[in-house]
């Protein structure tokens, strides 16, 4: 079944990550200097490097593919929840190399950045507290 709340926007941050810094750190940072607990994420921009995710459903653990070369953030696109009491920023990237194929994971920590230009949207409401899901083994909202 689906299941979802109304919410609706209350406040944006717009602006741009430090040349050098991990991508989702800075956004978790962000996040929980603020204390953000429900919103979303989005950016542009490019990274030196990156480390992206893939959720392996029959192992239900995580395989990381780390791609050592610069390329843009074609699209990065994600949520803000709470996950242990604590703000937590789960995205997805979608990147380019220099012949503009394309790759996409979970993002990871290990994706530095060159230049990002990101917003987020902060929502009204109760915030999505994540738990653990039997059925997928991931911490999903648990609404
Ligand atoms: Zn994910």
């Amino acid at each position: 079944m689906t299941i979802f709340r109304q919410t609706r926007p209350k406040k944006i941050f717009m602006g741009k990550l430090k040349h050098g810094e991990d991508l989702l750190k800075e956004l978790t940072s962000i996040c929980q200097l603020h204390d953000i607990q429900l919103g979303s994420v989005s950016a542009i921009g490019a990274v030196q490097k990156a480390r992206i995710g893939y959720y392996d459903q029959t192992s239900r653990k995580y395989e990381y593919i780390e791609i050592d070369e610069p390329m843009e953030i074609t699209s990065l696109i994600g949520n803000i929840s709470l996950k242990e009491n604590s703000p937590f920023a789960h995205a997805h990237i979608t990147l380019s190399d220099k012949q503009g194929r394309a790759y996409g994971g979970h993002l990871a920590e290990g994706c530095i950045v060159f230049a990002c230009e990101f917003i987020i949207q902060i929502f009204e409401g109760e915030p999505f507290e994540r738990g653990f899901d039997d059925q997928t083994g991931l911490p999903l909202w648990d609404i």
